[in-house]
């Protein structure tokens, strides 16, 4: 089909396509009869220069499923290789995803369009509950100021899809990212050999050599971790296929947010040893930019020794970088002029002890009714008059401390009613306090709560 219908002239780069054609694999969504647009983000839409009038046309819908491919555009499914909880698969790639194309400098991409050379033991679909949960939570970590790819459209595609559960509606999410190059990407172009292939991924991720990569995304990387580490964010599938060079936030599959403060969180069905606990996060941040510097080493240096000794070099720089990032972060939420590493940890162990709701918290702190969620009131007293000697300025703090974030029962409730505009409104202006909006603001009970992965 041709775009003829579109009131626009829709051009999309194949500039990954073109400079990494070793990555590309040209393929085509599996035709959908009837789309149906569930949401659509208007902002990002015009952000991107896309016709917002036309996109909730039947065509705008056939654009956003994969179906309707404007003149030029050339969808390709992008390989990779990546760590999987520790094991390495050195071919992984889009198995249920499209990247279009860019437009405006970043990334269109499908995900749920249809099988691809890449798909596996998977059909390739995606359901209409983690899409637009993905939807919702991707959003909610822009509006909180956290780097992430992007959420467009999710279409409705009209087609059933075999889960354990039984058949479920299918839908394509339409995401938005600077580019999808991922820590995998790297180990597979360094897996197979082809050092050129590694220098042009190097180049076209805008680096000027691999040192300067690693430099970069370590720094992104530990920028990134802290901030989810500031909100109570768990990714749930740290794979090294899931980490981004441009530092932004992707895959949310079985991600969630941490209610009762306890760093051996996990949600994840198959995350049974807790390898991506919410504690360990930052730990595996630094293991999967160890897998990075691997990768790279060729393109380091000629001499392997001379190699692994600078990118050991800015390895090192990976703690420093996140505990000052972390700590700047945690300074802005407790309201201080200048990071305080240990009042910040005693308070966390102390919210730790009783399993305080973490988000919930920082808003009773600026608020003074902090004390009230503490049965152990000595022990919060003696934190809080150090808290005070640090002359906090109270009136800061609610700039950086949500009162609404996509808890799990929210999510859940929106996903089951079919309505989730109202939770999107909420946690996509997650620090503006409305008194309609209250029962956004409370506590669910995550005990048992489960994700799932490639859902
Ligand atoms: P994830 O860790 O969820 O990002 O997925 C790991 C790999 O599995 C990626 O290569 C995905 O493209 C692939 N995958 C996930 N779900 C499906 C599916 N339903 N069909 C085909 N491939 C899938
Ligand atoms: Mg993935």
């Amino acid at each position: 089909m041709s775009i003829t219908s579109s009131p626009m002239s829709l051009a999309l780069d194949d500039r990954f396509a073109r400079d990494l054609p070793e990555l590309a694999v040209a393929s085509q969504a599996t035709p959908v009869d009837d789309p149906q647009l569930l949401i659509l983000n208007e902002p990002l839409a015009a952000e991107l220069g896309l016709d917002v009038d036309w996109l909730r046309t039947p065509a705008g819908a056939q654009f956003l499923a994969g179906n309707l491919v404007p003149d030029g555009t050339r969808p390709v499914a992008q390989a990779y290789a990546g760590h999987q909880f520790g094991g390495f698969n050195p071919r992984l790639g889009d198995g249920r995803a499209l990247l279009l194309g860019s437009i405006n400098g970043r990334d269109l991409h499908l995900k749920g369009s249809g099988p691809t050379t890449f798909s596996r033991g998977g059909d390739g679909f995606a359901a209409v509950g983690p899409m637009l949960r993905e939807y919702v939570v991707s959003e909610a970590m822009h509006a909180l100021g956290i780097p992430t790819t992007r959420s467009l459209a999710v279409v409705a595609t009209g087609r059933p899809l075999r889960r354990e559960t039984g058949l479920l509606p299918g839908a394509v999410l339409a995401r938005v990212a600077t580019n999808h190059l991922r820590v995998g990407s790297f180990q597979y172009a360094a897996a197979t050999g082809n050092r050129d292939l590694l220098t042009r991924l190097i180049a076209h991720a805008g680096a000027a050599s691999a040192m300067d990569l690693l430099t970069t995304v370590i720094d992104r990387q530990a920028s990134l971790i802290a901030q989810w580490m500031c909100v109570g964010f768990i990714h749930g599938v740290m794979n090294t296929d899931n980490m981004t060079i441009s530092g932004e936030t992707i895959d949310y599959g079985p991600c969630a947010f941490m209610d009762a403060y306890d760093p051996a969180t996990v949600f994840s069905s198959i995350d049974t040893q807790g390898r991506y606990a919410y504690g360990n996060q930052p730990v595996i941040g630094e293991w999967n930019l160890a897998r990075l510097a691997e990768a790279l080493l060729p393109a380091i240096h000629d001499d392997e020794d001379q190699a692994v000794a600078a990118a050991t070099e800015v390895l090192h720089g990976y703690r420093p970088a996140y505990v000052e990032a972390w700590g700047e972060g945690m300074r802005a939420k407790l309201g201080l002029a200048a990071p305080d590493v240990p009042l910040a940890n005693d308070l966390l162990a102390l919210l730790h002890a009783e399993r305080v709701d973490y988000t919930g918290f920082f808003r009773a702190l600026s608020r003074g009714r902090a004390r009230d969620l503490l049965v152990d009131r000595d022990a919060f007293d003696a934190w809080h008059v150090r808290w005070v000697a640090a002359g906090p300025d109270v009136a800061s703090m609610d700039a950086v401390n949500p009162v609404y974030i996509p808890r799990n029962h929210l999510v859940e409730e929106a996903l089951a009613s079919g309505d989730v505009a109202p939770l999107l409104d909420a946690v996509t202006h997650p620090f503006e306090e409305r008194e309609s909006l209250e029962r956004f603001a409370e506590p669910g009970t995550d005990e048992g709560y489960r994700t799932f992965c490639g859902t």
